[in-house]
């Protein structure tokens, strides 16, 4: 853009200029001649003559030529034949212009030359000053300058390449190593990682790849650990009902007490199933967002009791009391079924965990114009950084727990699911061998 726009600017540049100096002189001129000193007017002319390699003529106002002072050295072209210098002359004075330039070719020189004339007035009568110069020196620079921009720009072009070419492969080496480590990633390698390189653009990538790698690869142990529950959970009840159908077919199919008693068992890991392939599917809806909440209001201490009633059996088995405390009946509107079941899974896992004193709490109380539900166990507790975790799929804190096998891993999500739907607050509170309390707001 430099180089064409010197090329064609420069040109009519440096004639402003040259019109713009030739004024000058003018100005000059008139200021000598109006001093009124022959001597010193003749040397200033051919001073300014000399110094600016141009050729100036003097007429009278008759047209007369009084005076002339050439530095060019090859004649002042006003004053040759080709040159209709009076006409230049009359034009002068007739349009009574102050200035007039003119643009010739000297064919004898084959160069451009510029004609500029004026009128000067001094006391001592007016004159018609004719001035001529030759471009001829301007077009030199003109070259010289514009071959200089057309090296000045190969180079700067050459640099700039060069530059740009470091600066993209510097941009590039760590994005193209990216890349190689995301296609390694995606082809299985999850050992890859993505390298920081000091650029804060690539950095972030790099941070956000990073970040999810590790997203995935926390997915994927989810994965390998849903398999491994899912498959060790499904396989001990079934397990257990081969074990004792075939002991049904094999022994005790003739003795109805003993066929009895491996029933129930067989019916009871039955159920544990059956659960369990709820329990998943429930979660898989809940994931999916497509659970209708069927609100109504209804008496959460009555569907409490209902709940308790339930594990009747199992308390008295195990010796566990559960003591519920209600002020009042407490209307709640939920869905009645989801939150009995958020009531069942946080008693299940009180029962579950329950401590040496075998007792459980379960209160309902009014808190804000909200009703408060806590299931209150003083069990072995949970550890304050495992307390968000519970509540996510598949968690299963306390393995070594005799219980542990029991559950599903599912039951805290599903009622986080349930709970979420309803927009209420939940919780849970625990120290580690003093108890959990696990609650909810609606
Ligand atoms: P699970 O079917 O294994 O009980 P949950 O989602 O109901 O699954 O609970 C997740 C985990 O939270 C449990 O495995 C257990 O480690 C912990 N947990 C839940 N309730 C209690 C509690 N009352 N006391 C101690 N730990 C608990």
């Amino acid at each position: 853009m430099l180089v064409t726009l010197q090329l064609s600017s420069l040109a009519p540049y440096y004639r402003s200029v040259k019109v713009n100096s030739i004024k000058t002189i003018v100005e000059q001129i008139t200021l000598s001649i109006q001093e009124d000193n022959a001597n010193a007017f003749t040397e200033d002319v051919f001073d300014l003559s000399y110094n600016n390699q141009l050729c100036m003529t003097f007429y009278s106002e008759s047209g007369v030529e009084i005076f002339n002072a050439d530095s060019l050295g090859v004649g002042c072209y006003i004053n040759q034949n080709q040159y209709d210098k009076y006409g230049f002359l009359e034009s002068i004075y007739l349009d009574e212009m102050s200035e007039k330039i003119e643009y010739v070719n000297n064919p004898r020189f084959e160069n451009e030359m510029i004609i500029y004339g004026t009128k000067i007035s001094s006391n001592l009568g007016s004159y018609y000053l004719v001035m001529n110069a030759q471009i001829e020196p301007v077009d030199s620079t003109v070259f010289i300058i514009q071959n200089q921009f057309i090296y000045i720009s190969i180079f700067t072009l050459a640099v700039a390449s060069f530059v740009s070419l470091i600066m993209s492969n510097r941009l590039s080496r760590p994005i193209i190593k990216m890349t190689k480590s995301a296609k390694q990633f995606a082809g299985g390698n999850h050992e890859v990682s993505f390298e920081y390189d000091g650029l804060s653009e690539v950095d972030e990538l790099a941070y956000t790849l990073n970040f999810a790698k590790n997203e995935m690869e926390k997915t994927d142990e989810l994965r390998r650990d849903l398999i491994a529950n899912v498959s060790h959970d499904i396989k001990t009840p079934l397990t257990m009902i081969k074990a004792y159908a075939e002991m049904i077919q094999d022994i005790s199919g003739n003795n109805p007490e003993k066929r009895e008693e491996h029933l129930k068992v067989i019916i009871h890991e039955a159920n544990h199933l059956d659960r369990l392939v709820s329990d998943m599917l429930e979660l898989s809806k809940l994931q999916s967002g497509n659970m209708v909440l069927n609100k109504t209001n209804f008496n959460l201490v009555e569907v409490t009791e209902s709940i308790i009633s339930l594990f009747d059996g199992l308390l008295i088995k195990e010796g566990i009391t559960i003591e519920l405390i209600y002020p009042t009946p407490m209307y709640v509107n939920a869905d009645e079924v989801k939150i009995g079941q958020v009531v069942y899974n946080f008693i299940n896992n009180a029962i579950k965990y329950v401590g040496e004193d075998k007792k459980i709490i379960v209160k309902i109380a009014a808190k804000d114009e909200k009703t408060r539900l806590s299931v209150i166990d003083h069990g072995i507790g949970i550890a304050k950084e495992n307390q968000k975790m519970i509540w996510d799929r598949y968690q299963k804190i306390n393995k070594g727990h005799h219980r542990a096998s029991e559950g599903s891993g599912l039951g805290l999500s599903i009622s986080k699911g349930i709970l979420h739907a309803h927009n209420a607050k939940y919780g849970v509170k625990s120290t580690v061998k003093k108890g959990s309390t696990f609650w909810f707001e609606l």
